[in-house]
């Protein structure tokens, strides 16, 4: 039976690109720092004190909606959102809602993605973050105590709420993959820190309520989990059991998702305008202003490589899809200007040894590039090698791994090495010559089956340890089979 599926995301970025939180001057930056140091009254929202509202925040969040194809109004309002739960000191959080007229900092945009599918944005909204509650086992079931610390709150955030627009959980990924190159690409947020960037999802299936997934840890977990979802509904619905509004929790370890308590319905948050922040204006001088401010954003910078570099849409999309890869591939270019080579050894090499996914990385690891020494000019350097014919790609393989490890300039390595690629075909000649005595038999192979000349071409290589240029050895292997023949 094929059910339709309802899938939307609520995204949640933290401006860690600004200096101070929302409405105080504690730091953004919260992490590393000891539990409840990164505070003042204005967090812990004690009584007398007033919010004062971070303008930088307004500008970066007005760049997301921007580049999310949102309308920007001219004013903007907060909102009290009340709900009582210990990450939240106020016991109401400031944030942004549509109402009176007056709307967030950002409503109905749309953003393609994957082969022209596109989402519909519903709202973009600036918000403080909560608190941060950390649990004894590392499991909101199985602890026996939970520990909060305030450092996170009133960090920063934005949230991006999508149109229920999504009927597959792998386009929801990939829709992921390119909100965060954008925000990456806005230099408003380093999405590699972790908890910076955090989504939930809401799912339903045709004739079944709206369920909300939260607490997911990665975007590969997003998947996961909206396929444990679907499947579970689905279950429930052919055995006609009624499917609730709920919200449920990820359970990372089990992967499965667990009931959570009932949604709170709309309502139940008595949104009311923020008394202590008067309305906004932004006028036009800001808006104006506002799109001199957006750098080159992924879609362009996409096509540009395709029609400058001469790059494939793959090989771009994957670079694009990672700012700091684009920025490395750039930087090499800049270096010495043979793009393709270039990217290849990026795409297919350096990536092998990267782990390009998000929200994974220890708290020292707030860059691709942190655990590896190699830099845009060693890729440059090493291209540059292999187009001279001075090494193979087998010997700059090699080297790129020790580079990787050392940081050494390539041309250093190979002379250290001694690598240089024979390509005197007086040596090879020998060594094929000292081949074809050694291994008769399989040089009549040759003779009748060419597909026999490769292992002739592995003796060989074996002989000079992989130091031959493989493509001269085996047309120089194929002329000798013809002429002894
Ligand atoms: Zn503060």
């Amino acid at each position: 039976m094929v059910m339709a599926i309802k899938i939307g995301l609520e995204i949640h970025c933290q401006l860690t690109g600004l200096q101070s939180k929302l409405f105080c001057s504690c730091h953004c930056d919260y992490r590393d720092r000891e539990p409840n140091s990164n505070v003042c009254p204005i967090c812990y929202g004690l009584p007398g004190t007033l919010p004062l509202l971070n303008q930088k925040a307004l500008e970066f969040s007005s760049m997301i909606s921007f580049a999310l194809g949102c309308k920007i109004p001219s004013k903007i309002l907060f909102y009290r959102k009340n709900y009582f739960y210990l990450d939240l000191p106020k016991n109401f959080q400031i944030t942004q809602y549509n109402a009176y007229g007056i709307t967030s900092i950002g409503v109905d945009g749309k953003l393609e993605y994957g082969d022209g599918k596109c989402a519909r944005i519903r709202r973009v909204q600036l918000e403080e973050d909560p608190g941060r509650l950390v649990y004894g086992e590392s499991n909101i079931d199985r602890s026996f105590y939970t520990l909060i610390d305030y450092n996170r709150a009133g960090v920063p955030l934005v949230e991006i709420i999508t149109e229920p627009d999504f009927t597959d959980p792998k386009d929801v990924r990939i829709f992921l993959n390119k909100i965060t190159s954008a925000i990456e690409h806005l230099g408003v947020c380093n999405t590699r820190l972790e908890g910076s960037v955090r989504c939930d999802a809401n799912i339903s299936i045709e004739g079944g309520k709206r369920v909300e997934i939260k607490n997911i840890g990665s975007f590969r977990e997003t998947e996961k989990a909206l396929n444990y979802e679907i499947t579970r509904q689905k279950t429930m619905s052919i055995h006609e059991i009624e499917i609730k509004a709920e919200t449920r929790h990820w359970d990372d370890s089990r992967k499965v998702t667990k009931q959570a308590r009932a949604k709170e319905e709309e309502q139940d948050y008595r949104y009311f305008p923020e008394p202590d922040i008067p309305t906004v204006i932004l006028g036009n001088e800001f808006l104006s202003s506002l799109k001199t401010k957006i750098p080159e954003l992924p879609d362009d910078r996409k096509s540009r490589f395709i029609k400058d570099y001469r790059l494939s849409e793959h090989v771009s999309q994957v670079l694009i899809d990672n700012k700091e890869l684009a920025d490395f591939f750039e930087s090499a270019v800049k270096i010495y200007s043979s793009p393709k080579e270039i990217a290849n050894w990026i795409v297919s090499e350096l990536m092998r040894v990267m782990d390009v996914n998000h929200h994974k990385y220890s708290k020292e690891e707030r860059s691709l590039f942190s655990d590896l020494k190699v830099e845009p000019k060693h890729i440059a350097e090493l291209a540059k090698l292999v187009d001279q014919n001075t090494i193979n790609r087998n010997t700059a393989k090699k080297i790129l791994n020790q580079i990787i490890k050392n940081g050494e300039m390539p041309a250093q390595l190979v002379e250290e090495a001694n690598a240089s690629t024979i390509d005197d075909s007086k040596v090879i000649s020998e060594a094929i010559e000292s081949i074809f005595k050694s291994e008769e038999s399989a040089v009549k192979d040759a003779r009748q089956n060419p597909n026999a000349a490769n292992f002739l071409l592995g003796k060989i290589m074996q002989l000079t340890k992989g130091r031959v240029d493989p493509q001269i050895a085996l047309d120089l292997i194929k002329k000798k089979l013809i002429e002894t023949n």
